[in-house]
């Protein structure tokens, strides 16, 4: 068997969303250029006109001399251009099943693709690949990797684009609660050029997430790379009352000896951080340095499952858990492939996360705060065969 061809999806759909979207604004590195501070952080075009949203996306197609089909989406359009340019050629011809070797042709050829885009596409091409694989041998992609090691993963309910209103911070989380959740991140709207009032607005948004959640729920803040040592260290000390359980992100990615310096001041509050790394070997840079408490790599961007089964295992051994940056369907195989204490939670964005069920004919909801495994063959990115039109097909000539 050989991979003969591979295409592109260009679908739409409508999203018959009713909840606000919009409203947040976190900081970003950027935010420090005013012309650069719009927020980009809903998940769909014209916000303004309002649900039903119509919405698209692209699917990456892989198909076979017979007949077997893999698939992976949303991906962006960005990486079905930097497969079209680099990867294609690659493909066809190879044995389908042959995923190591076929992420090492891709990574050697790719020598300046070792981060960001090319590896995010690259890992795009994994997942169709590991799609096919469980489409081939009539089994969930978990269940070929050594799941599954649980029947359903908690999950965590990531409030990204959601307002930071202390007011609108209780009511959501006091509703997503009684939903289930059993841990919450919120993503602070100020960093230090905002000085003392944001200061007072991050403590704000902490305080008022604690005093909804009681005291038995787990909180977490995501700085979004937009802080420095100094301030993350008064955030800490300054909210520690509150028992915030980790701070994310709090400096750039690439400051990995700053990381070890929170990581060890924090005293009791977790640093967490990773998800903008890649690799094995990027991974490794950030243990060997005792970067992080926590590690956040995405399987969607930083190699696919492939690579990240690979990461799971270097960082037990680090005993540094691996809790994956969202990555919707592909997390939750890599989770229920691992064991409790390897990967013990699955980020659940409650906006983002949703959007994809416009396209998907699974669809990924977390049911009492938990995502059920699933058994479906492959990696559950199918489209569903009701409500989706098709736009384009393309088949990627190289
Ligand atoms: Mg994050």
């Amino acid at each position: 068997m050989k991979i003969d061809r591979v295409r592109s999806l260009h679908v739409s759909a409508e999203w018959d969303y009713h909840e606000p979207l919009g409203e947040a604004h976190l900081s970003r590195p950027e935010s420090i250029y005013p012309e650069l501070a719009a927020d980009p952080s809903w998940p769909v075009k014209d916000v303004a006109s309002g649900s039903p949203y119509a919405v698209d996306a692209h699917f990456l197609i892989i198909d076979t001399d017979e007949g077997a089909t893999g698939i992976c989406g949303p991906v962006g359009d960005e990486d079905i251009a930097i497969i079209n340019r680099t990867f294609v050629d690659i493909l066809i011809g190879e044995d389908p099943h042959a995923i190591e070797r076929i992420w090492d042709k891709m990574y050697r050829h790719s020598i300046h693709g070792r981060k960001g885009a090319p590896m995010i596409a690259q890992s795009k091409v994994d997942l169709a690949l590991w799609d096919l694989k469980g489409k081939l041998l009539n089994a969930p992609v978990h269940q070929l990797l050594g799941g599954p090691s649980r029947a359903r993963i908690r999950a965590y309910a990531s409030m990204l684009g959601y307002s930071v209103e202390p007011i609108k911070v209780v009511e959501r989380t006091r509703h997503f609660l009684a939903q289930g959740f059993t841990a919450f991140k919120w993503f602070l709207p100020c960093a230090p050029k905002d000085g003392e009032p944001g200061i007072r607005k991050n403590l704000a948004v902490i305080r008022a997430a604690r005093e909804a959640a009681g005291p038995d729920v787990d909180l977490m803040f995501d700085a979004w790379s937009s802080w420095n040592v100094p301030y993350t260290l008064r955030m800490i000390e300054l909210s520690r009352e509150y028992r915030p359980y980790w701070f994310e992100e709090p400096v750039l990615a690439d400051l990995i000896p700053q990381y070890a310096e929170l990581r060890r001041e924090a005293r009791g509050v977790l640093i967490t951080g990773g998800e903008h790394e890649y690799t094995r070997w990027g991974i490794k840079a950030l243990l060997d340095a005792r970067a992080v408490d926590v590690l956040q790599a995405d399987v969607t961007w930083a190699g696919g499952i492939s690579e990240m089964s690979k990461i799971c295992a270097l960082a037990s051994a680090y005993d540094i858990p691996v809790i994956p940056h969202h990555g919707g369907w592909p997390s939750t195989h890599l989770i229920a492939s691992q064991s409790l204490t390897a990967c013990p939670l699955q980020e659940w964005l409650i906006q983002h996360g949703r959007l994809p069920n416009v396209f998907y004919k699974h669809k990924l909801v977390p049911v009492d705060g938990h995502i059920e495994v699933p058994n479906a063959p492959g990696l559950n990115m199918d489209l569903a065969e009701e409500g989706v039109t098709l736009l384009e097909e393309r088949t990627l000539t190289g």
